[in-house]
Parts: structure tokens; C-alpha cells; sequence
């Protein structure tokens, strides 16, 4: 199972919660294509085998391709990679970007999985995290999707300051009118030099609020769940059949190659990270050197990654996979630490499956971080 995710770096506008990487000048973007097709290239090597399960195109905005830049992406994974007849292949794109004629460019294109990034169907929340969408544009993008995609998910933050319980149900609702198949809902969170952290220090915005946050999971979680959506991994909510396959992958420890400024890749065994800066990215590749950073992980890193990514995950940590890949040492000190969680209610055992409980769900990240093997 190989996957090749490919960052498009460029946005219209920056979000104020947003620490990914992009440029709102899109003078460059024809260039960088091409350089990302170079890039494409000189990596085709780097995966197991050539054949690819799942194609993610993320970003950035990567909507903001024209159809010739998609054309030209498509064609060097097409000389380079063979493309599984089934694969996943999937694009962000954000509401304003989709009109009738860009989504069947999309279809045409190859894409046949849509991730839409709605974030909420509130204006006063849109303007406060910047959107470049109004709500009217949230729900007619997606109307208009419905027409050219099936295997459609849409993106919701919830714990956005100010955000009553009421209007967090209300976006729940509004999203299942839709009758989509899959949501990915992420708690607002404040990362440093972005400029809602800026504007919460000098008082302008309310702090996140943790307390809320979690009443708005909870609310999430019973909604859904409720309505045959299965809760499989802690931001994602999928109906059977459409679980993301390249997210699942990804926590699967499976192989990816990522292309473009900022992209990680994973080979198995090491990580990778390409430059974040889409200049020196392209000056780099046209000289046809790899602009990237790799880190050996040890063995300990390797079994830390496995306890957070896997906890976050209805698959949970199978103690005799660690036992297996790491030894016994590990495994030891897994089922140490995880009675403490058990006892607390936090966790649960079931045939050598170890998985958060309900009480537990919206603290898996710290809860794994307590399994943590530290050298
Ligand atoms: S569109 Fe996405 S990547 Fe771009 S600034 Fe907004 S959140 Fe960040």
C-alpha cells in the first residue's frame, strides 16, 4: 500500500487560526507546478513498488489549480507511478473556488473524492477565523459537488470562541441535511505566530475555551453516532464504505511520498520533510536537488508515534503488534502504563486491543503521551 500526497502552497486569503504552510501570491504557482512535476520525478524511486493506492492533493488551497496545472500534475504521476484502477484520489478545495465548470474539471481531471473545507455555516464564525467563503457559498458548494461526486467529506471546527452549544448543533445538522458521507471535525486550536493568537492577547477575541470544546465533541460524537456515522479516528466520522483510505493508511505506519514545499514523506522505517518556502523549493528542484530533511527515527520514536497515531483510532494499540515489532521491553512498559489509564476508565483492554473509552476519547492525545516510553 503506497500513498503520494502532493502540497499545493498557496492560499487567496490566510486564515487566522492557520499554521500551515502557503503564500497568498500566486505568481509563482506556475512555476511551482512544474517544479513539483520535476519533483515527482526525481523521487518515482522512493516508494516500495510503483503502484499507487491513494493520490492526496492538499494543501494550501490546491483548488486554486487551473485545469492545465492539474493536467500536467496528473501527467507526471501517470509517466512515473501506476495509479491502482480504484485509487482514492482525493482534493481539498475550499467553497468559493467550486463553480459547475471547476468541478467537472475536477471529475475530468480524475479526482473522485472531494474534502471541502467548510469549517461552519455561520458568517460571524467564517469572518472571525477569515474564510475567504461566506456561508451561502458553504452549502451551494456542496449542493453543486453533490452533482459530480458522491464520496464527498466536509471539514467543521468546533470550539471557535463564542460558539454557543445551540449553533454548533445547528452546523451539525445543516451538514447532515446534506446527506454527505463523511466529516472531519477538529477542535479549534491556537498555534503560535498565527494572528487569532495575536488578537486573543490583545483582548480583541475571546480565549478558546477547553471546557466548551468538549462539550461540542460530545455533542458531535452522539449526533453522529446516532446517525450510523462511525466515529473512526478522533477528528474523522465516516459511513461504511467511506472511510478516508488515505488517512487510514497514514495510520497504518504504510508508506507515502509527499511532494511539494513543506509535504513529509515516510519510507517505512524514516521521515522526511521538504523545505517550507516556496523560493528556495523551486530554485532547489530546478537545480535538481531534493530540498528535504530526514530524520532517523529509533525505536522509541517509532513506538511513541504508534501509541498517539493508533490511540486516536477505533483500531487502537494491539499489544502484541508492539510486543512483535518493538519487544518486549516495550510491551512491558505498555501494559505498565495503560492499567494506571484502565483504572481511571480513560482506557479498555479487549483481545489484546487497547482503545480509548468514551470517557477517554476526547483525551486520547494525552492519554498516549502517558504510554510514552521515554529513553
Ligand atoms: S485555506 Fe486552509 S491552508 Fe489556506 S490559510 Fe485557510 S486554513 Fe490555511
Amino acid at each position: 500500500m503506497s500513498s503520494l500526497y502532493i502540497h499545493i502552497p498557496f492560499c487567496k486569503q490566510a486564515c487566522h487560526y492557520c499554521d500551515f504552510h502557503f503564500s497568498t501570491s500566486i505568481k509563482k504557482k506556475g512555476e511551482l507546478v512544474r517544479m513539483l512535476c520535476e519533483e515527482i520525478r526525481l523521487r518515482k524511486n522512493e516508494l516500495p513498488g510503483k503502484e499507487l493506492d491513494t493520490i492526496y492533493f492538499g494543501g494550501g488551497t490546491p483548488s486554486l489549480l487551473s485545469s492545465e496545472e492539474l493536467k500536467m500534475i496528473f501527467d507526471a504521476v501517470n509517466d512515473n507511478f501506476e495509479v491502482r484502477k480504484d485509487a482514492e484520489i482525493t482534493l481539498e478545495a475550499n467553497p468559493d473556488d467550486l463553480s459547475l465548470e471547476n468541478l467537472k474539471t475536477l471529475k475530468n481531471a480524475g479526482i473522485n473524492r472531494l474534502s471541502i473545507g467548510v469549517q461552519s455555516f455561520f458568517e460571524e464564525d467564517l469572518q472571525l477565523m477569515n474564510r475567504a467563503h461566506n456561508a451561502t457559498e458553504a452549502l451551494e458548494s456542496i449542493q453543486m459537488a453533490k452533482q459530480f461526486f458522491e464520496n464527498i467529506s466536509i471539514d467543521l471546527i468546533y470550539g471557535i470562541p463564542g460558539m454557543s452549544n445551540e449553533r454548533w448543533r445547528t452546523n451539525i445538522e445543516t451538514a447532515l441535511s446534506l446527506g454527505l458521507p463523511h466529516f472531519s471535525c477538529y477542535a479549534l486550536t491556537i498555534e503560535p505566530n498565527t494572528a487569532l493568537k495575536k488578537m486573543i492577547e490583545k483582548g480583541k477575541v475571546k480565549p478558546v475555551d477547553d471546557e466548551a470544546a468538549r462539550e461540542h465533541f460530545d455533542i458531535l460524537t452522539k449526533i453522529l453516532k446516532a446517525k450510523g456515522f462511525t466515529h473512526y479516528e478522533f477528528s474523522n466520522y465516516g459511513k461504511p464504505g467511506y472511510f478516508s483510505e488515505n488517512n487510514t493508511a497514514y495510520w497504518f505506519g504504510k508508506p507515502y511520498l509527499g511532494i511539494g514545499p513543506s509535504a513529509h514523506s515516510y519510507d517505512g522505517e524514516n521521515r522526511m520533510w521538504n523545505i517550507n518556502n516556496n523560493t528556495l523549493y523551486i530554485k532547489s528542484i530546478a537545480k535538481g536537488e531534493l530540498p528535504l530533511e530526514k530524520e532517523e527515527l529509533s525505536d522509541t520514536d517509532r513506538y511513541n508515534e504508534y501509541a498517539m497515531t493508533r490511540l486516536r483510532t477505533m483500531w487502537g494499540v494491539d499489544v502484541k503488534e508492539v510486543e512483535e515489532r518493538f519487544g518486549n521491553l516495550y510491551k512491558t512498559h505498555l501494559l505498565n502504563e495503560a492499567s494506571k489509564e484502565i483504572e481511571l476508565g480513560l482506557l479498555e483492554q479487549n483481545e489484546g486491543i487497547l482503545t480509548v473509552t468514551q470517557k477517554g476519547k476526547f483525551l486520547s492525545d494525552g492519554i498516549a503521551s502517558n504510554l510514552f516510553f521515554i529513553n
